[in-house]
């Protein structure tokens, strides 16, 4: 595990002005793990300071040169993963499969940027007139600050840190409060790479609504990368209309899974397994609703009961446990109080429905007999639950999927064809046809509706660190 837990500004690691710390605990166990620094307002303005600071040289620096300090960060992390993986399971709880996957996953945000770094492109058009010429050129936004949930508390911080870096921005990193060990661990590694002094800056204020705003409404901070629910991103979209700050926002989401008729149904459970369980279903893109048609609802809740019943249970550290803890006690009671507001509703557990005496477990938990209007299937479950939603007619499967205010991911399982026309109707920033995982360094991820704005990762993500400037000449 990571055993920093300060501050990170200007290059030196920092017990903070205040000298408060707040609580880290382990979710398996309930044991403090560590006491983090918090920032008070003077250090989250020194962190806007060393990055305001140091922009000017970093954003003179050679792409190429950027680009090699973020490819040292992915060799780094990539010897050191496994450590990487055990602090994720610790603060967060998940399993050790899990964690190691989204460190994985994290890590090659700096690869896939180092090489972003030089690819860059502009625009030289002729105007229609063919008198002028028309420069299209980009220049790094600025400094940015950067908020991430406490879910994918490494994939998150870089899947922004690495575009913003790469793009020639100084950024300052504000970590979940379940999560900031992860954050420190990954700053660490980015300050060994080589990256200068004040360029990556990590705070973690507490509380943290007014420290935000308070950056947020400091005239060099001229972008907020924002990962978490959809409540706290229309805040931050409030608050970053003040100073006219460009926003990203990676919101909540509530995925439908739809199995069409005719579907293929070994790949349809082992699909919905991955979709619905990974990250322990406290993800972003966890399928959340499963419209089954009706000529295969029964065998899937019935597949999808005998497979989950089985999966072992318990702390992430011990790599035979498929499902690890949530993040908190709080979170597990949320999950629990949703089951029971599901069946209030006239849905009935199939299997599951329990919580841990000790630890924030959750066991794997099947519903069947899910209406649409059910709250289960209304908001993000953020847990292991499976709702289930028979369905007759295509196009009300159609129709319910995209009754949500949500739109980051949809699944589809069905007939290539038919699968590939429905996907076509679905209003999601994303849409997996016939597979369960579609997050990718190389793809844009992003949402819908209330689900977001901006892309991340991919050739896209780059960009939300850009501006675009048009340079007109006349020879
Ligand atoms: P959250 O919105 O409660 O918190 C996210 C971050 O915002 C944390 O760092 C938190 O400290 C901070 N925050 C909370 N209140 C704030 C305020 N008033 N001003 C400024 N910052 C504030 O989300 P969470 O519970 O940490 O994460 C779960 C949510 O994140 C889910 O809704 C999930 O869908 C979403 N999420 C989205 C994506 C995506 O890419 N679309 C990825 C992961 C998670």
């Amino acid at each position: 595990m990571s055993h920093i837990s300060d501050l990170f500004i200007a290059g030196r690691w920092t017990e903070g002005r205040s000298g408060g710390r707040f609580p880290v605990v382990d979710p398996a166990s309930g044991e403090l793990l560590a006491s983090f620094a918090i920032a008070d307002e003077a250090d989250c303005d020194a962190a806007v300071e060393a990055a305001s600071k140091a922009l000017p040289s970093w954003s003179a620096t050679a792409p190429r040169e950027r680009g090699e300090i973020l490819r040292r960060a992915f060799e780094i992390l990539t010897d050191e993963r496994e450590k990487l993986a055990e602090t994720i399971v610790l603060e967060n709880g998940k399993s050790y499969a899990d964690a190691l996957g989204e460190a994985n996953y994290a890590i090659e945000f700096f690869r896939w940027f180092a090489e972003e770094a030089v690819r860059v492109r502009g625009d030289f058009r002729l105007s229609p007139s063919g008198d002028k010429h028309i420069v299209v050129t980009h220049q790094p936004i600025g400094v940015a600050l950067l908020i991430t949930p406490w879910n994918f508390p490494a994939a998150m911080a870089t899947r922004k840190i690495a575009p913003a870096l790469a793009a020639g921005c100084t950024v300052i990193l504000k970590p979940a409060r379940e999560t900031p060990l992860t954050a420190a661990f990954v700053v660490d590694a980015l300050q060994r790479a080589g990256v200068p002094d004040g360029v990556v800056n990590l705070v973690t204020p507490v509380p943290t609504g007014p420290a935000v705003a308070r950056m947020l409404h400091h005239p060099d901070v001229r972008k907020v990368s924002f990962t978490g629910s959809t409540e706290v991103g229309r805040v931050l979209l409030h608050e970053a209309a003040d100073n006219v700050v460009s926003a990203s926002m990676e919101l909540g989401g509530n995925a439908p899974f739809v199995i069409l008729p005719g579907a293929d149904l070994d790949a349809a459970v082992e699909g919905a397994l991955i979709a619905k369980m990974r990250n322990g279903g406290s993800a972003c893109t966890a399928a959340n609703r499963f419209y089954v048609h009706s000529s295969l609802a029964a065998d899937f809740a019935e597949r999808m009961r005998s497979e989950l019943s089985q999966w072992q249970v318990g702390p992430g550290l011990d790599r035979s446990n498929q499902l690890g803890a949530l993040v908190s006690v709080q979170e597990r009671d949320k999950v629990a109080e949703l089951v029971s507001a599901a069946v209030d509703f006239g849905a009935t557990i199939l299997t599951g429905g329990e919580s841990s005496k000790d630890g924030a477990f959750y066991s794997p938990t099947v519903l069947t007999g899910v209406t649409h209007h059910n709250p289960i299937a209304r908001q993000e479950i953020f847990g292991p639950v499976t709702a289930i939603i028979e369905y007759d007619d295509v196009d009300d499967a159609v129709r319910m999927a995209n009754d949500t205010i949500y739109g980051l991911i949809a699944y589809v399982y069905g007939e290539s064809a038919q699968a590939l026309s429905v996907a076509q109707r679905l209003d999601a920033g994303m849409v997996a046809v016939n597979r369960a995982v579609l997050s990718d360094p190389a793809a844009p991820f992003g949402g819908m509706k209330q689900s977001g704005l901006g892309r991340e990762g991919s050739s896209e993500g780059i960009l939300e660190f850009l501006e675009e400037k048009y340079i007109g000449i006349d020879l």
